[in-house]
């Protein structure tokens, strides 16, 4: 039987690769002459790829591929590139970003205080005087190599004097300048906010709104495609802003597919009274290729919402009723759920409370999904085998393994366990959890995923914690197509699927490991449309 799937596995496969309907119309776009790192069932590996509208019609050699263009096709050479699927975060606040985007300056990545600074004076002459700079998280200080020290405010006020500067260092410490104390009338004579207080710090900064939130998120769309992003499972949603990605989306100018985690939070008994009579009229799954309802989540029950930086958890039983309350409707609705879960006591609890649902309301099927999850252990991923579970995997360690340490101490270097989520053998993907929780680029990431490095060369991730490139690439593209509910649809280069890809500077396959954090696509292709590059 075994033998028999593959046999007829290969014959399909190599029809679908050298086959050259007479019929067809003519490819509208075609890719010699390159690597096509295809990451299939089989991560074959092509030398060309042809689109006809938003998807891929065949993939093969040049020789076959050549044959599909007419006189109007578009003909890239690739002159030996490499090229992989557009690469999928499943888990970010896409939409609330937008609302910040231009008026951060991004660190995503940056290894050095002295370019960071200098990204803040070069916005500081861009900027009206008195309007405010700021960072909403996405770095923290361990991450620069130079010189990690905190920020001061006297240092703050030397390269940005003029206007009001806050920079939010994940979600640990806020820094601000003395425009920054004055506009806020906050009395601190360090300009230093702790952890506790940097949620509401960073509630006070404005937001873009009307045409200034269009330019904002078009200008963020811009750069995530210029990083190589091409789909979102977006936590959040906001209801307010969604309606602007619809309109560019009718108009064909949306260039990023949005796969919504969405529902309402409940943070104290009353509300789950009233959450529990809202779910069975939720509905998922009536959008389109570029925007979706997919999953609940990513709260069900607030004062279970774990914190990133405390040492351990307790759940409480009472608070864990009212959870299984609501997983409960959520089960016998039949939904999706995306949780937020990080700590090894939460996910016990979790997990315990997911086994009491699933004997009356079986969720095998429902894809229910753990997000973050950076403490998970080998048992509790067995459990989730069992109901039928899966695993979105969310480092924040990429930028935030120096406070990791302090607060965790040695148990830092294992989260999260990432060969351990491997070779447990379930579905997983990977995501940022940004744009504040963690930095964004994915090829950072990957970085990450494959030395175990944090931003800036720090270890974090214990060497046998780390996993292969391939691996890794499966995990933020094909793997990442189930958790938005698109894998007949996206997350690799085979004929059928919608034509999402990257044509890379540098061959991710091969150079050193240090150097993925270096790619950089030269081309992004989202349905066939040139969005990045040319
Ligand atoms: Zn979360």
């Amino acid at each position: 039987m075994k033998t028999r799937t593959l046999a007829v596995a290969v014959v399909l496969s190599v029809v679908s690769m050298t086959r050259v309907p007479a019929q067809q119309a003519p490819a509208d776009l075609i890719l010699t002459n390159g690597k096509i790192i295809t990451v299939d069932e089989r991560f074959t590996i092509a030398q060309a790829v042809a689109v006809r509208g938003d998807r891929f019609i065949a993939v093969g050699s040049d020789q076959a591929i050549g044959k599909l263009a007419g006189p109007s096709t578009r003909r890239i050479d690739l002159r030996g590139k490499a090229v992989i699927p557009g690469l999928i975060d499943n888990h970010m606040h896409l939409l609330r970003a937008g609302t910040t985007w231009q008026y951060e300056v991004r660190w995503d990545g940056v290894a050095s205080r002295a370019e960071a600074l200098e990204r803040l004076r070069a916005r500081a002459k861009t900027v009206a005087a008195g309007e405010w700079i700021y960072t909403l998280g996405g770095w923290t200080i361990e991450q620069f190599a130079d010189d990690s020290r905190p920020f001061t405010r006297a240092e703050l006020d030397r390269v940005v004097p003029d206007h009001p500067l806050l920079l939010q260092a994940s979600y640990y410490k806020t820094y601000l300048n003395s425009r920054a104390l004055q506009t806020l009338g906050i009395d601190n004579a360090t300009g230093v906010i702790d952890e506790a207080g940097v949620r509401a710090v960073a509630a006070r900064v404005p937001v873009a709104s009307g045409d200034r939130l269009e330019a904002s998120t078009r200008q963020m769309i811009s750069d995530l495609n210029k990083a190589g992003l091409t789909s979102f499972g977006s936590a959040g949603c906001e209801t307010d802003v969604l309606p602007l990605y619809r309109r560019l989306a009718d108009q064909g100018q949306l260039n990023v597919r949005v796969f919504c985690i969405t529902g309402a939070a409940a943070a104290n008994p009353q509300q789950v009274d009233r959450v529990v009579a809202q779910v069975p009229s939720m509905k998922l799954f009536q959008g389109d290729r570029f925007i979706d309802h997919v999953f609940y989540g990513e709260s069900v029950y607030g004062p279970l919402h774990d914190p990133m930086f405390v040492p351990t958890t307790n759940p409480q039983p009472d608070e864990l009723a009212q959870w299984r309350r609501i997983a409960t409707e959520i089960a016998k609705a039949g939904l999706p759920l995306h949780v937020h879960a990080n700590m090894t006591n939460t996910i016990d609890a979790f997990l315990t409370q997911v086994e009491l649902v699933h004997k009356e309301h079986p969720i095998r099927n429902l894809r229910w999904t753990l997000a973050h999850v950076n403490q998970i252990n080998a048992s509790q991923l067995e459990r989730m085998k069992a109901l039928g579970m899966y695993a979105a995997v969310h480092p924040w360690a990429v930028i935030n393994g120096g406070i990791n340490r302090t607060v965790f101490g040695e148990a830092a270097i294992d989260m999260p366990p990432l060969r351990t989520i491997q070779e447990s053998g379930i579905t997983w993907g990977l995501g940022s959890d940004g744009t504040r929780a963690n930095q964004i680029l994915p090829f950072t990431t990957l970085w990450w995923a494959v030395t175990g490095k944090m931003v800036g060369g720090r270890v974090t991730v214990g060497p046998e914690q780390t996993i292969s490139r391939e691996d890794a690439l499966i995990a933020h593209t094909r793997r990442n197509a189930f958790f938005v509910f698109r894998e007949n649809d996206l997350g690799s280069i085979q004929a059928g699927k919608l034509a999402d890809l990257l044509v890379l500077d540098r061959d991710y396959l091969t150079i050193p490991a240090d150097q993925i954090k270096d790619i950089k696509p030269v081309m992004t292709i989202v349905g066939g449309r040139i969005v990045f590059g040319s």
